[in-house]
Parts: C-alpha cells; structure tokens; sequence
C-alpha cells in the first residue's frame, strides 16, 4: 500500500493529509478557467497539466472526482485593480469581430489543445455568461449582509468589514498602502474589489445586463464563487489555480463566500508555478507568447510539453527553453520506443514493489518528477516484458503520456532495404552473427537501423 496522499494547502501553508469532505461522494475539484479573450499560452497550459495530474492522482486512489472549470468570458478587467477595460470588449476590438464570437473561438482552441494535452475534461464546464442570475442573486446576498458600497462606477465588497480578509495571501490590508501612495479611486480601501460594474454613461458595451444596481456586468471574482458554490456547494475539497490567483482572485473569492455563508469555499487551496520566459512570468498581456501549436509548427508533439511539465515539480517555478524542450522531446522518444518494444501480455500483472514506490512520490504532494525517474527504472530494469509493459500502463493513467496509444510513424522501406533487414533477420535466427553485423552494416550504409524486438523487428531512418 503507498503511503496516504498528501496535499500542500496554501491556507495552512503547509502539507495535509487528504480525505474527501463527504465520504464515498466524488472530491470537488474547481479549477479557475481561462479567459477566452486570446489564445491561452503555454504558461497557461502549465497549470492545466498541474490540475490534470492532481485529478488522476485523487482517481489513482480511488476517489471519483467531481470537476467543475470555468470559461472566464466576461468581467476580467485589464487591471487587477478594477481599473482598466474588460479584456473581451479589448479582445474584440482588437480582432474586428464580436465578444461572443472572440469567446466562441478561443474556448473551441482551449478545448481543443487540452485533448492534444491528453488533459482529461471537466465534469461541468461552466461560462460566467451563462450565470449572471447567480452572480447577481450572490451579490445581492452579501449586500444584505452588508459588505457591499457603491460607488460611481459600480458596487464593491467592503474588504475592511470582513474580519480576516486575506489570510490566503497573508495580507495586511491596512498596511499595504503606507509608505506608497495606491490611486483609489473612490474604493474604501485598495483591497475592496467590484463586484458589478456599470457600463459606462452614453456607451453601449456588447456585453451587458441588467441588474438591481443597473446595467452593466459582474465582476471576475464573483463569477467562481457563484459557480463553484452552485456546482460543488458551501464548502468543497479543492480549489485550484496558477499561483498569481493566490493575493487577488482567489482572496476575494474566499471573501465573497466568507460573506454569504461563512466558509473559506474550500478544504484545500492550490496553486501551480509559473511558467518563466527569460525570467519573467510568460503572460499573454505581455505582447508574444507561445502556444501549442507554436510548438507544432517546430515539430514538436504536443505531449513533449507535457513530458517536460512532469519533469518539474508544480510548486517551483519552471523555465521555458527550446533546449529542455529538445531534451523531453528524446527522453519521449525513447520512453515510447522502449514501451512499444514490450510485448502485451495479458496474464502479467504490475509489479507491486514498482507501483508502491510510484504511489509514494506522487502521494507527497504529487512528486511526479521522482515518479517519472521510477518509470525509467522499470523501462531500463529487469522485470519480464510483459511485467514492465503493465506497470508502466499503471503508472501511465497519472503521468497521461498516452503510451498505449502510440506507434512509431511507418516508415516507407524501399525492396532493396526489406530484402536486406529480411536476410539479417534470417542470419540472426540461425545464429550467423557475423553475416547479420555484416548485413546491419549494410542497411547502416542505406541510411536504415534495424531494432530487434521480441519476435520480430523495426526498421527506422537513421
Ligand atoms: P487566464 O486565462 O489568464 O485566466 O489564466 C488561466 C490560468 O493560467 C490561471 O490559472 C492562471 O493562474 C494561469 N497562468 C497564467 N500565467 C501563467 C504562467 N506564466 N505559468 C503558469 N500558469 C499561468
Ligand atoms: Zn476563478
């Protein structure tokens, strides 16, 4: 048996033994989804993967999970602090065509680069302008409550009034504008956020509605508690994001649900690293960016980035480079070609000593770098074929390489090359090992290897 799972909360700040909240009920996963105003980037894609293999790890123990994602299609500003335009109408006048449209487009991509990902799907995937009842019916909760002011622009949660606010971020509220001077508009306190913001006097956005404060939209961070709450309710196993979610977004949802029902929203916060572009966080306000199918059109397979994410662990950042992307585009091939090479056999069984050393790194805190280091000692060890073949096939339902699914591109074999790989096949059979080095010589010479495999073999290209 591994050892039981262990999860690092970024509440407590530290690891926690995990139990699912209602025993026998699916774990509740909500993990912040990506704002359809552009192309998500490979940063983004990160923190994906990070949430795909926490997933398959909560599956691997035997906990069904319940995942909700969101699709950010209205009411994340250009600016964290409420200031600045709503990044579709942006996206929009940026492309020429409608917000509706622009968030048609870039939610058909994201779906489509998770299934490139081998990123399992949400339960429920949930757009923010699908659930503008919900979001004003929550608002209108915590305005009774009495957490709520409005102002010129729109109505703001009242951060002074709630008592721990920030303890996510570990924020001094009162300290964080002494010593610099934070345009504040007419906001309380630099931390309060929007909740709804009017449209603006005269200007007819495309994306509005009407409310009990007046027309306008919600903001970003109401739209997950909302969700989340309707899909997963009060109080759910794990929330998730990309650490910049930690002081902001993710405070101010904890917020929000603090003032409606009086629960921090979820039993465990986390957050994975970022991605780093020449030292800085890669973002997509950040002018270029690359994309899965950046990395395509190099020639490289999707799932070699997802072999190099694996690579690092979530909580440390990760830096991009093309070298370490070459590096995990070999280390694939060659897990690929070794698994390929193994024969099924359907009476072996994974080798229980290999399966519990791999459920013990990916129960501490989804260790999958270490669990990735035991797949190779399985590969380059000394089980019986057939024995490495199923264990890695275990071990491959976290690390969602998709080994099973994979075959080496046929090559096209001239006669001459099929005769010689035929004779060598021959010699070797009858023992003639000086004929059939003689003949793999050949084959060298046609630009052609020959691999030898439990009953047959392959030829590739040199
Ligand atoms: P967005 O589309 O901006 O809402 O972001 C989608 C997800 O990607 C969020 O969970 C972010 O926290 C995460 N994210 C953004 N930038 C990066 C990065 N450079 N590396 C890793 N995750 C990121
Ligand atoms: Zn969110």
């Amino acid at each position: 048996m591994p050892a039981p799972l262990m999860l690092y909360d970024n509440w407590e700040r530290t690891l926690r033994p995990f139990a699912p909240l209602a025993k026998g009920a699916p774990v509740g996963l909500y993990t912040c989804g990506p704002t359809v105003y552009d192309y998500q980037h490979i940063g983004n894609f990160r923190t994906f993967l990070f949430e795909d293999v926490l997933k398959r790890v909560l599956e691997w123990n035997g906990y069904p999970v319940r995942h909700v994602m969101n699709i950010t299609d209205v009411g994340h500003l250009t600016s964290d602090a409420d200031t600045g335009e709503d990044k579709m109408e942006k996206g929009a006048r940026r492309t020429g065509k409608s917000a509706w449209e622009i968030a048609q487009l870039y939610t058909d991509d994201f779906l489509l680069n998770l299934k490139l990902l081998n990123i399992e799907g949400a339960t429920i995937l949930c757009r923010a302008t699908d659930h503008i009842a919900e979001q004003i019916a929550f608002i209108e909760d915590i305005e009774r409550k009495g957490y709520t002011y409005t102002t010129s622009d729109g109505v703001y949660f009242d951060t002074g009034k709630l008592d721990g606010y920030g303890y996510l971020a570990r924020l001094d509220i009162h300290g964080l504008d002494a010593g610099r001077r934070v345009e504040l508009g007419e906001k309380r306190l630099p931390t309060d956020f929007a909740l709804w913001k009017f449209s603006p006097p005269g200007e007819k956005r495309q994306m509005e509605w009407d409310s009990p404060w007046g027309r306008g939209f919600p903001g970003w961070h109401i739209e997950c508690s909302a969700m989340a709450q309707k899909y997963l309710g009060d109080f759910f196993d794990i929330h998730c994001g990309g650490e910049d979610h930690i002081p902001v977004h993710h405070t101010n949802e904890i917020a929000q649900t603090q003032a409606r029902v009086g629960t921090r929203l979820a039993n465990f916060w986390m957050h994975g690293y970022f991605l780093l572009m020449n030292d800085a966080k890669m973002a997509k306000s950040a002018g270029e960016f690359l994309r899965i199918q950046s990395l395509a059109q190099r020639g490289y397979d999707p799932l070699v980035y997802r072999y190099l994410c694996l690579t690092a662990h979530y909580r440390t950042q990760m830096s991009f480079s093309w070298e370490a992307m070459d590096a995990a585009a070999t280390a694939l091939e060659r897990m690929r070609n070794g698994f390929f090479a193994l024969p099924a056999d359907p009476a072996a069984k994974s080798d229980a000593g290999y399966v519990e050393r791999f459920g013990n790194e990916i129960n501490d805190d989804l260790n999958v770098p270490r669990a990735l280091a035991i797949a190779w000692e399985v590969l380059r060890g000394d089980l019986p074929p057939g024995v490495k073949r199923a264990t890695l096939l275990t071990f491959d339902e976290v690390l969602g390489l998709g080994l099973a699914q994979w075959a080496p591109k046929e090559v096209d074999v001239p006669a001459d090359v099929k005769a010689l790989a035929e004779a060598r096949a021959a010699a070797r059979k009858a023992k003639q090992w000086a004929e059939a080095d003689r003949l793999r010589g050949e084959l060298a010479a046609l630009g052609f290897e020959m691999e030898d495999q439990p009953g047959g073999y392959r030829l590739k290209k040199r």
